[in-house]
């Protein structure tokens, strides 16, 4: 036997042969939302989840954020090998529809139920090309460039849910997003811990892992005690039961229709959203239903009110929601009466405590029943508690740890209990979205590279069209008001025509701030007279100097920065 090393070509001599994998998190590292994660190995990647994020209330006017996908777009090198999606929720489904046509249609693979939401939300979108949907299940693996995934089961509020055993190049990856371990859930499989320790067996380099209920101690509560908690509450009602939740909560749906069954309610599905949801679970069975146990209002009216239940959107107080027309008295068919029954069956998103509160006391002066998630475990999270986030941990048993879904706070508390489960602390990474890990099989480094993620927002008019300032501005009209000023200026003379023409919305009230007012229209008519008087006329030199000295005045008579828009006419 001779070596045969002479016949090498040199740039195989010289090419490094790595096992370098590269993880960049595109969003979901400082909220809860937008979730996508890149996997990169040379210039193959990987994609997980196209997610979006609802908008904060500093952002008026936004439908929702977007990841920015700059680093995919910027650098055609790089290939995409596809992108899995792990369950339908719209912080991993809901940027499809606006980034899929940028990332030029690559495959997509996901399980039955997400699928079904997915193509039902992209006939919202007729532009586009039809998708390429291949569907994935737990145990079977897919082979993508170097990565070859193999999907989980684990529980969480939406069946179908995947975790991800990504054998790559830089060994094994175990990416958990949204689970829980439930061991009695509804309209689910119980959670198949075995199979996770037999994916993880060979050695795990790296786990990331949910950390939405980081903070929560203890275990989170199965569906089961959910349904033994709404249990009585159906048994006692005297007249309808109006459950509400989100529209993707379909173990919930799943759990009011059968307690509606076993106490012979008849069941309405209220609000489009809930109503296409509920369609596609069905359809696909995710969802058990008797035949004639949903209805129609039509035949509602026949129905003792104590054979009724409505399911219905709005626990979350949002103002197009049906259970707030109902409680406005806007709803076509439902008014609120005595003996009603309404039952808040999710948690309170932090920011809609205030508009949740205002809805639960309209209810109960319209004479309803309130129960909400606080009186009783009527919600449980879809994401595991701490004990469950150990047990994760415990199950997989990874050389390195990786924090995700969760704001910093909570990233930073599951690097703890990652540290109280012996996951030593150098090999726990808190990163931010961006930032770039480079991981091989016995190193993990979060580098001070980042790729773009500043916020794409889309709203009614297009996507990325909203800029900053559009977004000042309206913050501006929001909080302080619109002040504008009608100035008609004598083309020869230079000087005011009349008295000029306030308007103000939102700022003061006009009849109560008349002497505010008399004193801008003097300031305007000085403004105005100053700026003409070398008598060359300047449009835009008028209208800037009144912006200014307006607004400057008015701040210091009010401390308020309404938007102050001077219109000057010529005549
Ligand atoms: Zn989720
Ligand atoms: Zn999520």
């Amino acid at each position: 036997m001779h070596q045969i090393k002479k016949h090498q070509k040199p740039h195989n001599l010289t090419k490094e042969k790595s096992d370098l994998v590269r993880i960049i998190p595109l969003g979901g590292l400082e909220e809860i939302g937008r979730n996508m994660t890149l996997f990169e190995y040379q210039n193959q990647i990987l994609i997980i989840d196209l997610g979006l994020q609802f908008p904060g209330e500093d952002m008026p006017g936004i439908d929702f954020i977007i990841p920015n996908i700059e680093y995919l777009t910027n650098h055609p090198e790089k290939k995409i090998l596809g992108v899995i999606i792990t369950h339908g929720h719209y912080d991993h489904i809901g940027a499809i529809p606006y980034l899929i046509d940028k990332l030029n249609y690559p495959l997509i693979y996901t399980a039955p139920l997400t699928k079904g939401i997915i193509l039902k939300r992209q006939e919202d979108f007729p532009n586009l090309k039809k998708l390429n949907i291949q569907e994935i299940a737990p145990g079977k693996k897919i082979i993508l460039g170097h990565f070859k995934i193999t999907p989980f089961h684990v529980n969480h509020n939406i069946p179908d849910t995947l975790g991800l055993a990504i054998n790559s190049p830089a060994g094994l990856i175990m990416y958990a997003t949204d689970f829980k371990f439930d061991l009695q859930p509804i309209a689910d499989k119980p959670a198949n811990l075995s199979h996770i320790i037999d994916l993880a067996s060979p050695g795990t380099t790296l786990l990331l892992s949910d950390s939405t209920g980081a903070e929560n101690p203890g275990h989170s509560i199965s569906e089961k005690t959910i349904m033994d908690n709404l249990d009585p509450i159906f048994r006692h009602a005297e007249g309808r039961i109006i459950l509400s939740t989100f529209a993707s909560l379909i173990s919930r749906v799943q759990q009011a229709i059968w307690l509606s069954e076993k106490y012979n309610r008849k069941v309405i599905i209220e609000g489009y959203a809930m109503k296409t949801n509920v369609a596609i679970a069905e359809k696909l069975k995710y969802l058990s239903i008797k035949k004639g146990t949903i209805i129609k209002w039509q035949e509602a009216s026949r129905i003792d009110p104590k054979k009724l239940t409505v399911l219905c959107t709005g626990a979350q107080g949002e103002s197009e929601a049906v259970l707030m027309r109902i409680v406005n008295r806007g709803h076509k068919y439902l008014r609120i009466q005595k003996k009603d029954t309404v039952i808040f069956s999710s948690s309170v998103v932090p920011g809609n405590e205030l508009a949740v509160q205002n809805v639960k006391d309209s209810l109960a002066k319209q004479g309803a029943k309130v129960y909400h998630y606080r009186m009783l475990d009527i919600h449980a999270s879809g994401h595991g508690h701490q004990e469950d986030l150990k047990t994760m941990i415990n199950l997989v048993k990874p050389k390195f740890f990786m924090p995700i879904h969760g704001h910093y706070s909570m990233l930073k508390t599951h690097g703890e209990l990652a540290e109280s489960v012996n996951i030593p602390q150098k090999n726990i990474v808190i990163a931010t979205n961006g930032k770039i890990i480079e991981l091989n099989k016995d190193k993990i480094v979060a580098t001070e590279k980042f790729v773009p993620t500043n916020y794409i927002m889309v709203d009614g008019l297009g996507v990325g069209d909203v800029k900053e300032v559009v977004l000042r501005a309206r913050q501006t009209l929001a909080n302080d008001g619109i002040f504008i000023i009608v100035a008609l200026v004598d083309k020869k003379t230079g000087l005011l025509h009349n008295d000029p023409e306030i308007i103000s919305q939102g700022f003061v009230y006009m009849k109560e701030s008349k002497e505010l007012i008399n004193q801008t229209k003097k300031l305007v008519r000085e403004i105005v007279n100053y700026s003409t008087s070398n008598n060359a006329f300047n449009e835009e030199y008028v209208r800037n100097n009144l912006r200014n000295k307006i607004g400057l005045f008015l701040f210091k008579k009010t401390h308020r920065r309404p938007m102050v828009l001077p219109i000057v006419i010529e005549a």
